[in-house]
């Protein structure tokens, strides 16, 4: 353990119980049957609890393969067949929960290799190391303070620091009592950083969550700054799989469902969700019908939006949920990611993930020849390179390859040797599904639980009372459903983990 994480310990920076689990039976002691819509990492992570407790469960996934937004498939090149993927992800180590349902498959979760450091790149300024800070607060912040290159200490005097206050006090009432009606964008003015630091260690963070700073709450940047900053024992550092994820994460947790005695059927999209008086009834578009006791939704927001709006029997059963999923439904902006295989490599120095800072497309470029092992073998035998780009919250109505296209030009401004790499194949996509964070969103923001019985919310847009997102979301969001129906039922409910829940400077609250 680093010093700072054994002082961050003194101070309460650890990882803390939300719900020890327990209280019920390893099995439920009566027949249990749950469907779960959707197989992203929400709805497999309920799906992996409720099964190993003997519920009857079944997992309907609209795609051909499981994932969603962590997807893998096989695409065709002409050089033979590759896995892609939904895109490049880091798996923070304060991910306590989603790391449990993994461990399912791998104990050690040897699949998963320390990425080494975190650059943020900028045309304008130095090169920033997120990665290498010590793990825990309050080193971690002082050691940023004190090192980074974007600020010094006549900038800190500069600062606001009554305005950098919330920052270090996040509540998870209190916060958004204060901050949900204003603008990230508002939040990071008022602290009167210079603008490189605000371009190097604050923009790169909120354009993480795939919303742009003038349209996302200051109070969920506050509470993405203590999930993953301020209040997480295990630092900025992350790790990554070395295969891709339908042969690291996806293949092995159906196996363990299905060993379980669950199922996982994809290539079924839901068209309704009903309920009579024999229990729930959950439509596919094939025309089966799947009776249910219990019923998880855990798919994205627009999908949920439109699920509850065609299936007019949810409106009675479920008024509140049903009169929150016109504002809940409008997703974040468009995301978009460009897969590029090509001739010729960039230096070897070049990080595995770099962030970028101020480039008007260009979020982020993973080296995936140096990351998974497939993309390996592949540079290997071609003297290639496996290059993916992204960008978090863009301009909408582009089309995906214009997107790419800008995002290499904005690459070779940034590492010159890419204008040497000769595309060989491209695979482009834009999408929007990420949730949106908007101010006031926390008033309608939908929890797990829903006002009809037996049905359950999860997703990375459902609100949690303790710090999480993106990932780690999902997953603790599907865990609490699943342990909503086994503490309904008379199983043992699964323990759920959290960082610190509450800021340093929060008081006992
Ligand atoms: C490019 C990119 C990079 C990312 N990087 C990171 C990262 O570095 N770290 C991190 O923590 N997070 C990252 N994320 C976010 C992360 O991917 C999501 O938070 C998480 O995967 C969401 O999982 P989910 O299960 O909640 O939703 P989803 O993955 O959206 O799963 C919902 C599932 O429901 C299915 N579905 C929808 N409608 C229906 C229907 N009617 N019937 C049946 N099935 C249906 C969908 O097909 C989908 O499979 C990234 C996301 C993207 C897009």
């Amino acid at each position: 353990m680093a010093l700072s994480q054994v002082f961050g310990r003194l101070i309460g920076v650890r990882e803390h119980e939300v719900d020890p689990g327990g209280g019920g039976a390893d099995r439920v002691p009566q027949p249990v049957t749950a469907v779960v819509v959707g197989g992203g990492i929400a709805g497999m992570s309920a799906a992996v609890v409720l099964a190993e407790r003997g519920v009857d469960v079944t997992v309907l996934e609209a795609a051909p393969t499981l994932g969603g937004r962590l997807g893998a498939w096989p695409e065709a090149l002409p050089d033979g067949v590759q896995q892609n993927e939904h895109g490049f992800h880091a798996f923070f180590r304060q991910y306590y929960n989603w790391r449990s349902i993994l461990r399912r498959v791998d104990p050690d979760l040897a699949f998963l290799k320390p990425i080494p450091g975190y650059p943020i790149l900028s045309e304008r300024w130095p090169t920033e190391e997120f990665g290498k800070l010590p793990p825990a607060p309050p080193a971690n912040l002082l050691a940023l303070l004190l090192r980074s290159p974007s600020l010094r200490l006549g900038d800190l005097r500069g600062m606001d620091r009554d305005a950098a206050l919330p920052l270090l006090t996040y509540d998870p009432v209190r916060t958004y009592a204060e901050f949900d009606d204003t603008t990230a964008d508002e939040l990071l003015s008022s602290l009167k950083l210079p603008d490189r630091a605000r371009a190097m260690l604050f923009e790169v963070f909120s354009h993480s969550f795939f919303n742009h700073e003038a349209e996302m709450s200051a109070a969920e940047m506050i509470a993405q700054f203590h999930f993953y900053l301020l209040g997480n024992p295990e630092g900025l550092a992350f790790d990554c799989p070395d295969e891709d994820y339908a042969t690291a994460i996806w293949q092995p947790l159906t196996r363990h469902v299905e060993k379980h005695g669950g199922r996982v059927v994809t290539g079924a999209p839901v068209t309704t969700v009903s309920r009579d008086a024999d229990g729930w009834r959950v439509a596919t578009a094939d025309g089966t019908s799947y009776p249910a006791g219990h019923v998880v939704l855990a798919v994205d927001p627009p999908a949920l939006a439109a699920l509850v709006a065609a299936s007019p029997t949810l409106a009675e059963v479920a008024p509140e949920l049903a009169a929150r999923m016109p504002a809940f439904g409008q997703a974040g902006p468009p995301y978009a990611v460009a897969r590029y295989w090509c001739d010729g490599d960039v230096d070897p120095g070049r990080a595995v993930f770099s962030g970028v800072s101020r480039q008007p497309t260009l979020d982020s470029v993973t080296l995936y020849h140096r990351l998974e092992n497939e993309s390996r073998r592949w540079a290997e035998r071609t003297g290639g390179s496996v290059v993916e780009l992204h960008a978090y919250a863009c301009e909408p109505g582009v089309p995906a390859e214009e997107l790419a296209e800008r995002m290499r030009a904005e690459l070779i401004a940034l590492w010159p040797e890419a204008a040497r790499l000769r595309v060989r194949e491209l695979r482009a996509r834009v999408e929007a599904q990420a949730p949106a964070f908007t101010p006031g969103s926390h008033a309608w923001r939908p929890g797990v639980r829903t006002d009809a019985e037996g049905l359950y919310l999860a997703g990375d847009g459902i609100s949690t009372e303790f710090p999480s997102a993106l990932m780690e979301r999902s997953a603790a969001t599907g865990i609490l459903a699943a342990n909503h129906i086994l503490r309904a039922t008379g199983g043992a409910a699964e323990p759920v983990r959290s960082i610190r829940p509450r800021g340093l400077l929060a008081g006992r609250g």
